[in-house]
């Protein structure tokens, strides 16, 4: 039996992941205070400004689209739950190394357009002014909260994902070995092979068996509008490290904050501000209209957001660190570390993402 500890979506998928391999997994799920960051975030799927990345993050982004695509058609099938991938396309405004993102785009095989500021304007006339722009369009959006929401039910009926909260406190260890782990009210389970997917308290988690994995909670804030005319908006659009992201039922999200507060889970006023004039400076059509919904979520941050993946100790695993791009992640990364777990060949190099302790 191995034990996952953490539904979000690097445990959700790295528990279906075993299981579709044949292993017998149970999941673990404690609700932390707010809400997870699989729950929070904009579920882009793809980093922003992705030619800035190294290519340990670009190698588990790769196939992300199709994945989500072909998940979405089993979880409809399984659950009858619509995840709402979105094939939006991405517009990126004012890029200032475009030569970078030109090389990745041929390097990676992916369609890039530049458009001077009149074309920008013709397109989306509701935008900013005076913006030439990179279309980027093979990339879309997940609707995340309803595929946290359909993950986890279709786990719970395989027998799964447990129904019980079972809030992990500590990790029993004797030499190289968890040998069981303790929750909140006091009870134990023994251990045979556990895997933390706990997002940025799986740190918390290794120091109750004397390890320090350098993982920290990066609070990030969302908000959302109701968009008065969600036809003229259709495109996910990028400016200045922000983002627009219209959802099918004409929520508008914008996004984010990058904020290192520790545990802090809270939404503050300066980040309702910052970000409701952000969205109405790149979209005038929003100005006097309040955000309807204003939330926050703790995003596993790493040093270089490059995901820690692999083993620790002889029957204990580890999948965190994905910092800002963990739902783009989350089926290379399953994927491989389902992989390394039954001993099987690998499909990537998985050397960048061994944990090394300080
Ligand atoms: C505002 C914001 C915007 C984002 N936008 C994007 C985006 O557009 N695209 C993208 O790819 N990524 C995005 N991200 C990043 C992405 O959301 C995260 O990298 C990813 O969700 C991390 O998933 P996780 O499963 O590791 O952690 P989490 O989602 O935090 O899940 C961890 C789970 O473990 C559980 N848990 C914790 N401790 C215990 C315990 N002791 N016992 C039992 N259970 C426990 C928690 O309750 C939680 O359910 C965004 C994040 C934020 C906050």
């Amino acid at each position: 039996m191995i034990l996952v500890v953490g539904a979000g979506v690097i445990g959700l998928l790295t528990a279906r992941a075993l299981w579709q391999k044949g292993a017998q997994v149970c999941l673990l799920e404690a609700q932390m205070q707010g809400k997870p960051a699989s729950w929070a975030g904009g579920g882009i799927l793809s980093p922003l400004y992705p030619w800035r990345y190294p290519a340990a993050i670009l190698d588990l982004v790769d196939g992300a689209q199709a994945f989500y695509r072909q998940l979405q058609s089993e979880l409809l099938h399984n659950v009858a739950i619509d995840i709402e991938v979105e094939p939006t396309g991405m517009l990126v405004l004012d890029v200032d190394d475009l030569p970078e993102a030109i090389g990745w785009a041929q390097r990676f095989g992916h369609n890039i357009r530049l458009l001077e500021a009149a074309e920008v304007q013709r397109s989306w006339p509701q935008l900013r002014r005076g913006l030439q722009g990179l279309w980027l369009p093979d990339f879309g959006h997940v609707r995340n909260p309803y595929l946290l929401q359909a993950l986890r039910q279709e786990l719970r009926q395989a027998g799964v994902l447990q129904p019980d909260n079972f809030p992990v406190i500590k990790l029993l260890r004797q030499g190289n070995r968890i040998v069981q782990i303790e929750s909140k009210t006091g009870k134990r389970l023994d251990v045979e092979q556990i895997v933390l997917c706990a997002g940025p308290w799986t740190a918390g988690l290794l120091t109750t068996c004397g390890m320090e994995l350098p993982v920290k909670p990066v609070r990030g804030q969302m908000l959302a509008f109701r968009n008065p005319n969600p036809e003229q908006l259709r495109t996910m659009v990028l400016y200045q490290g922000r983002y627009l992201i219209p959802r099918r039922d004409g929520l508008l999200l914008a996004g984010s904050t990058l904020e290192e507060v520790g545990f802090a889970a809270e939404t503050t006023l300066d980040a309702q501000i910052l970000l409701s004039r952000f969205a109405q400076k790149l979209l005038p059509l929003l100005e006097g209209q309040p955000p309807v919904h204003h939330w926050a979520g703790l995003r596993p941050g790493s040093p270089l957001g490059v995901p820690y993946l692999g083993q620790v100790l002889e029957n204990l695993w580890i999948g965190t660190g994905h910092y800002r791009n963990g739902l783009v992640m989350a089926p290379a990364s399953a994927d491989l570390l389902s992989d390394l777990i039954l001993q099987r060949p690998p499909r990537c190099d998985p050397s960048p993402y061994t944990p090394v302790f300080s």
